[in-house]
């Protein structure tokens, strides 16, 4: 479904700088906004939003492959469970999954992002071998799987091939389940040459995840995150860093320091890096991090559901710092619950109400909104940080006449409803990508089909794993 008129206009519409009334939006055959005009009058004939207009989303932290198995890690096996225990069946299916289950499991996945109010992910992609852990014939096999859920489904994609090296601090060899993972430094660039112009032909953006600091040793951090700014200076680089206490302590064990210490005094750590997780941190490293510029990727129902811990959102902003969501492991895939399981966090630990906004925009939902789209944006190095001249012409639309919403006194309130109230994505009418609609009224083309791949792929993963 192709659009070819390139105007909307919208009775309400969510601007970087906030709220604006009447706004009429054009763009160009690219995909590209070139007018957001408030206070235009809409001509009889031109076509309107069904509600709020609210910028696209961007996720900027997802292991496509990993929406296989949520759900299936909600009971009790040890004594005590805990991250490690759910990491075991992560790697049982990481160990299985074919090319073709995981094209299957992202092109569902990223339907349900796309009518989840997410128009753009960031994929840190870390399987790139054969289930006997050799390279594919073509060492692009898996990210290409990726690409092409992508293409299909009109998601915008960051991609981000994932360095991994070892299996823990101070050089520890890989284990058998990390067998798919494993690439030398020279090896990974040598991905990264193949994979520029893949992706550059489908508009998507590539850059780097070097794991973690327990999974890449020092020397091929520097020369990974070198040899990727020789390629493309801007490319965004992500790391998971201090998301469980235990890699606090045995980072401290193995060099002295906390995970985000040594990472501030070891690598050029600057706007063009996010920090995944970071839950956590001193004071001290909350106002380091902050003051680099780099982005906190934030997924709280993950963090929740893996039980990592609590982002201090207020020593972070406080600081100054940038912060976008992310769905990682989607136990839960939507927009609007990481928002509210953000803010959330925050009052259980308070015991206050309504932190995350801001003078600006006292209304949490919108403040958490317009923050979480420039730092996502920033983190996924596309044009795609909201309703602005120049960026990429992506937004939900609220759907005004859904029970949920009808009557509420205005935009904002209907925006606070569907982060707090609502369930979910019944809220959402439509969501656009590149001036395109992907989802109409609450759905997009291939739900049926792509749903009923992904479920495949699931039954094949979980009769062929043990
Ligand atoms: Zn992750």
């Amino acid at each position: 479904m192709t659009v070819t008129s390139h105007t909307l206009h919208a009775a309400d519409a969510l601007l970087p700088t906030g709220w604006a009334r009447d706004v009429r939006l054009q763009w160009d055959a690219t995909g590209r906004l070139t007018d957001v005009a408030p206070g235009t009058a809409c001509p009889p004939g031109t076509p309107r939003a069904a509600g709020p207009l609210l910028p696209g989303m961007p996720n900027l932290h997802s292991h496509a492959f990993q929406r296989a198995f949520a759900g299936l890690t909600e009971y009790r096996g040890a004594a005590q469970d805990s991250f490690w225990s759910w990491r075991t069946l992560m790697y049982r299916f990481a160990g299985a999954v074919t090319p073709q289950q995981l094209e299957a499991i992202a092109t569902g996945l990223y339907v349900e992002m796309l009518e989840a109010g997410y128009t753009s992910v960031c994929e840190f992609h870390y399987i790139h071998h054969g289930i006997d852990g050799k390279p594919y014939a073509d060492d692009a096999t898996l990210s290409q799987a990726l690409l092409r859920a992508a293409a299909r489904t009109g998601i915008g994609l960051t991609l981000l091939p994932v360095l991994y090296q070892t299996a823990g601090f101070g050089g520890l060899p890989p284990n058998e389940g990390q067998r798919r993972f494993i690439r030398s430094t020279d090896n990974m660039l040598a991905l990264l040459e193949r994979l520029a112009p893949l992706c550059s032909a489908q508009g998507a953006r590539l850059g780097l995840a070097p794991h973690s600091l327990r999974a890449v040793p020092p020397e091929s951090l520097r020369e990974a995150v070198a040899g990727l700014h020789a390629l493309d200076a801007q490319a965004p680089v992500h790391i998971h860093i201090a998301e469980q206490t235990g890699e606090v302590e045995a980072c401290l064990a193995w060099s002295g320091q906390r995970p985000v210490q040594w990472l501030l005094d070891h690598a050029p750590v600057d706007a063009r890096w996010c920090l995944v997780h970071a839950t956590h941190m001193t004071p001290d490293e909350y106002q380091r991090a902050a003051r680099t510029g780099a982005v906190a990727g934030l997924c709280p129902t993950t963090e929740a559901n893996l039980g990592d811990g609590i982002f201090d959102t207020q020593a972070w902003r406080a600081a100054g710092g940038r912060w976008g969501v992310g769905s990682d492991s989607h136990a839960t895939v939507n927009a609007a619950e990481e928002l509210q399981m953000l803010e959330y966090g925050q009052r259980l630990t308070t015991r206050q109400r309504n932190l995350i906004a801001s003078a600006d925009h006292p209304a949490v939902a919108t403040a958490m909104t317009l923050e979480a789209v420039a730092g996502g944006a920033q983190a996924s190095a596309r044009a795609v940080a909201g309703l602005a001249v120049g960026q990429q012409a992506d937004w939900v639309v609220l759907d005004a006449n859904d029970p949920l919403l009808q009557g509420l006194p205005g935009a904002e309130a209907m925006l606070s409803a569907h982060v707090f109230a609502s369930h979910r994505r019944s809220a959402i009418a439509d969501v656009w990508v590149a001036g395109q609609p992907r989802v109409r009224t609450g759905r997009h083309d291939l739900h049926d089909e792509a749903l009923s791949g992904l479920a495949t792929a699931r039954r094949q993963l979980l009769t062929d794993t043990p």
